[in-house]
């Protein structure tokens, strides 16, 4: 067995159980890509097994913080099973359903979302890639199903040197499928869609887009960075008169398309941009168009800290233009699902867009990620995906 010698001090985020050790925390030591090692303190005393990844920063992930565990395949079906235990009982209203949520599941570098009878995952770490076969048994055994799709092609591997790997690991089939989403149909592919094939972690907002167009009666919405229209699909089943969606992806919008057809409603009461959000919105603005509700939600435009500055200021032009082309009475609703930055500051850059745009604002609720993509305590990096619901006063 090899081990991982820290230098002093550095056992004190693991001493908190976060599952991450940094290459300048490491005084001597290594291993293979995936090996499993011992990571102990200056002085000698064990800390926690975890998979070496040579090529990376985060230099160890953390299988366990138990001296006793035997880090073999039992071990990583247990983890495996208690993952898809833990929501078998929670009746959410979908059947896709994250079952794996990497950091936050005690299984660093393995995501994997449930697509009814398919199974897609991502193995983003020297850890989990060497488990592979294990974790893909696990998973069919865990869930009875057959089919598991590989999308190991997350940035995140090439900075663990791993290269990316796409196709079917275990079964085949068709990779377009339909799921069931709050009742409505929604189509996707496993193989050529955004992550895993759809944005999973924003099923609760969408349901909550819904209820707010029903509620009030909004008539006209703007969906901006629409991907397949979950939210598109979700103001015409509250009720809206026309939905404008906004995509720079064309295969993304013609899946939007089909998942407006898919669910009976007209597309006559839709309109369809593949344009770049922030030149629709100034063209809006423009053209003195208003709309009654606006959603925006941009891909990850601060993946670290490191980029919070520049993409606080994306966010908070997107914002200001946002709550301008409101009419008063209507809701905006914005996201980041950056890493890189918190809640706080999230308001905080929608407060600046409010006052730049000389529009009076309140938050009338906030958001998270579904509860299938939790947060654990001991790793709050897994806190990503926040979300607030606005309406314009005047
Ligand atoms: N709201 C969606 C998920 C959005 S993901 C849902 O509920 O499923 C972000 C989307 O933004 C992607 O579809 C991507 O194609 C699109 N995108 C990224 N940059 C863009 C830009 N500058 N203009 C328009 N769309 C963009």
């Amino acid at each position: 067995m090899k081990t991982i010698r820290l230098k002093p001090g550095k056992e004190k985020s693991l001493l908190r159980r976060h599952p991450w050790v940094f290459d300048g925390a490491i005084a001597k030591g290594g291993g293979d890509a995936g090996e499993t090692v011992r990571v102990e303190s200056h002085d000698g005393a064990f800390l926690a097994w975890g998979a070496y990844s040579p090529q990376s920063r985060i230099r160890v992930r953390v299988w366990s913080f138990d001296q006793a565990q035997r880090i073999d395949a039992t071990f990583l079906a247990s983890l495996v099973q208690r993952a898809v235990a833990l929501r078998a009982g929670w009746n959410l209203p979908s059947d896709g359903i994250r079952l794996v949520h990497g950091e936050s599941d005690g299984l660093p570098g393995l995501v994997v979302d449930r697509y009814g009878d398919t199974l897609v995952a991502q193995f983003t770490s020297c850890g989990t890639e060497r488990w592979k076969a294990v974790l893909a048994d696990a998973l069919l055994e865990a869930t009875g199903l057959q089919r598991l799709y590989e999308r190991s092609d997350a940035s995140a591997r090439a900075l663990e040197g791993l290269p990316e790997v796409t196709g079917w690991l275990r079964g085949g089939g068709d990779t377009a499928l339909v799921i069931h989403e709050h009742g409505w149909r929604l189509g996707l592919d496993v193989a050529h869609g955004h992550k895993t094939g759809y944005y999973l972690d924003q099923r609760d907002s969408r349901r909550d887009c819904a209820d707010w167009v029903r509620r009030l009666g909004l008539r006209e919405v703007l969906n901006c960075f629409s991907y397949t229209g979950g939210f598109t699909v979700a103001a015409l089943a509250g009720g809206a008169e026309h939905v404008t969606s906004v995509d720079s992806s064309g295969p993304a919008l013609a899946q939007a398309r089909a998942n407006v057809e898919l669910n009976g409603h007209d597309v006559a009461r839709c309109t369809f941009l593949d344009a770049d959000v922030n030149a629709s919105l100034r063209a809006f603005l423009a053209e003195g168009r208003q709309f009654d509700a606006i959603v925006l939600d941009p891909p990850k435009l601060a993946p670290t800290v490191a980029h919070a500055e520049r993409a606080a200021r994306a966010y908070k032009d997107i914002n200001r233009l946002g709550l301008k082309l409101l009419r008063p009475g209507g809701l905006l609703f914005t996201y980041s699902c950056s890493g890189g930055i918190g809640v706080e500051l999230f308001q905080k850059i929608v407060a600046g867009a409010a006052l730049d745009a000389g529009v009076d604002a309140a938050i009338v609720q906030r958001q998270g990620g579904a509860p299938d993509h939790p947060v654990a305590l001991n790793f709050p990096e897994g806190e990503y995906l926040k979300g607030l619901v606005l309406v314009r006063r005047h």
